[in-house]
């Protein structure tokens, strides 16, 4: 217990703690509600979590996440909001986004290294950049049987057990729990899946959306990737026109516009150091970087929208499901590298630069090993080329294909000095970007111990996943909001989970007025 010293006591109804997506959506609702009598402590100098933003040489570019897709039928509290926002709007029946937010054409590119690393006939593809992911004519006959028979199975799965986007939108059964309890690769290969071409592509995926190969990432998880939140045409190929919402900052813009609401109410600096909750209320103690003291908050509920071992921390051994989630290790290191170029480099033949840019390998030519995801052009929502200065954003997740290699390359990702990661990070690019060494000007380095909670077998079906969302705690006075509690890490899964808990403080206080 923190010495009360000379701690100042403040009260206030509700204190949410972290100021991430989850408790940034949290205070929204909240104070929509009129429940102004709370405030935020974020223990950064900026709200936005793993959705911040940085600048380089003046230019905006994303710390952590980067993208949100135009939101489907389900994702009714987000559409909400970005249409207050005026970043979508209804037509037709369906949303679509506003040009000024919306990813411009091209979209993505792959390069493909060398002929041994070709999925497609021999020599015809390597050595170049070609747009899309992946498209059937790059591929041999075998090859794209696979895929169209994968999409298959996906749309004949998503029938029978249903997948949304938020995933709290298809009530969880038996089909989700069989397919919890094994591996994507196991599923794969009960399919007969064994595409190279195929299991790179889903490789991606995972890695890209959840930290992690397909071989720690459950076919639960595997299989919603496809049917609720990236969208396939009919015809089983990946829709490149597949509407993304993005900013120069990433997805900092938008935990901006959610940060600016709330003015005063959101301390940053506060690093909340524990929670006790009792019959009469909840005390919830931070340090002020900016003071350098100790405040009690004295409050009646509290919002842990803080991840699951940090909330665990915060509360002691008083919660036994958050005792129970908090133990797992199944979380993804990443790395986020910006790197600020005097001028563009040289491409090499094919596709022209792209919003994200991905290489086909399964190894990084680093001695990382695990492949990194490639590189986004902070500034492709302009039509013209980038001329003089400008920033890539390098992305790197590092789950890997086992709890060892993730454990070991977080132990690394902490260990290593920057100037190492720095040089892993210009090894990977070089390998495509020859001349990328004669142009970095700066690299800056965000280091993720755990960036987010890998949803291996197991850990979406978990009991205690779901008795955290219910209220906590004597009287029910804590109330968890955190994209832990999907064991999937995206913004609309943060967004919703801050909603519901501040729909569990509206309804403690007696407020009933419908917000979503
Ligand atoms: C590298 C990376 C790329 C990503 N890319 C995308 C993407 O493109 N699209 C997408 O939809 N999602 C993406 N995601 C996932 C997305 O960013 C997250 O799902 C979402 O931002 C999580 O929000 P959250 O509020 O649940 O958690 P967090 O972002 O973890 O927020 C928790 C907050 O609590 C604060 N905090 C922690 N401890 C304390 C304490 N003791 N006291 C006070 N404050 C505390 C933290 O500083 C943080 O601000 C990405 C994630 C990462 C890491």
């Amino acid at each position: 217990m923190p010495s009360l010293g000379e701690a100042q006591t403040r009260r206030v109804h509700t204190v949410i703690v972290g100021g991430g997506v989850a408790g940034l959506s949290a205070a929204r609702v909240l104070r929509q509600a009129g429940l102004d009598d709370f405030v935020l402590l974020e223990l950064e100098d900026q709200v936005g979590g793993n959705a911040r933003g940085h600048q380089m040489g003046g230019l905006p570019c994303p710390l952590g996440a980067h993208y949100l897709p135009v939101p489907g039928a389900h994702a009714q509290a987000v559409a909400q909001w970005l249409q207050e926002l005026g970043v979508i709007h209804h037509r037709h029946g369906r949303w679509v986004g506003d040009e000024r937010h919306l990813c411009h054409s091209p979209q993505e590119r792959v390069f493909v290294p060398d002929a041994s690393a070709n999925a497609g006939p021999a020599g015809v593809w390597s050595g170049q950049w070609h747009e899309g992911l992946m498209s059937p004519e790059r591929l041999s006959r075998e090859d794209q049987r696979q895929f169209e028979r994968f999409h298959q199975l996906v749309r004949q799965t998503a029938q029978v057990c249903g997948f949304a986007m938020p995933t709290s939108q298809a009530p969880w059964h038996a089909g989700h729990q069989a397919l919890d309890a094994i591996t994507f690769a196991h599923w794969l290969d009960r399919a007969g899946l064994t595409s190279r071409a195929l299991r790179w592509y889903l490789d991606y995926a995972c890695r890209d959306d959840y930290g992690a190969s397909l071989a720690r990432v459950s076919a639960w998880a595997g299989l919603q990737y496809f049917a609720s939140r990236h969208d396939v045409t009919q015809d089983g190929w990946q829709d490149e026109a597949s509407p993304v919402l993005t900013w120069p900052e990433g997805n900092a813009w938008l935990t901006r516009q959610l940060g600016q609401a709330l003015g005063e109410r959101v301390h940053n600096g506060h690093v909340t150091v524990q929670v006790q909750a009792s019959r009469h209320g909840v005390q919830v103690w931070s340090w002020s970087a900016h003071t350098q003291r100790h405040v009690c908050w004295e409050a009646q509920q509290v919002i842990l929208a803080v991840p699951l071992f940090v909330a665990q921390r915060l509360v002691g051994g008083a919660i036994s499901a958050l005792s129970a989630e908090a133990s797992r290790p199944h979380h993804a290191p990443w790395l986020v590298s910006n790197l600020l170029l005097r001028e563009p480099l040289l491409d090499r033949a094919g596709a022209p630069m792209a919003w994200d840019n991905v290489v086909f390998t399964s190894r990084s030519p680093s001695d990382v090993g695990i492949p990194a995801l490639g590189y986004v052009q902070a500034r492709h929502q302009s039509l013209a080329m980038p001329v003089g200065a400008h920033v890539l954003t390098h992305y790197w997740a590092l789950g890997g294909e086992s709890e060892q290699q993730g454990r070991h390359w977080r132990q690394a990702l902490m260990r290593d000095p920057w100037q190492t990661w720095a040089a892993r990070v210009v090894a990977d690019l070089s390998a495509v970007h020859p001349d990328l060494g004669d142009r970095v000007a700066r690299i800056d380095l965000m280091r993720y111990g755990h960036a987010m909670a890998i949803p291996g077998p197991g850990v979406r079906g978990s009991a205690a996943l779901v008795a955290l969302q219910r209220p906590q705690g004597p009287q029910g006075r804590i109330h968890f909001a955190h994209a832990d509690l999907s064991a999937y890490s995206v913004f609309e899964e943060a967004f919703t989970h801050g909603v519901r808990a501040a729909h569990q403080v509206l309804s403690a206080a007696g407020i009933s007025r419908r917000i979503i």
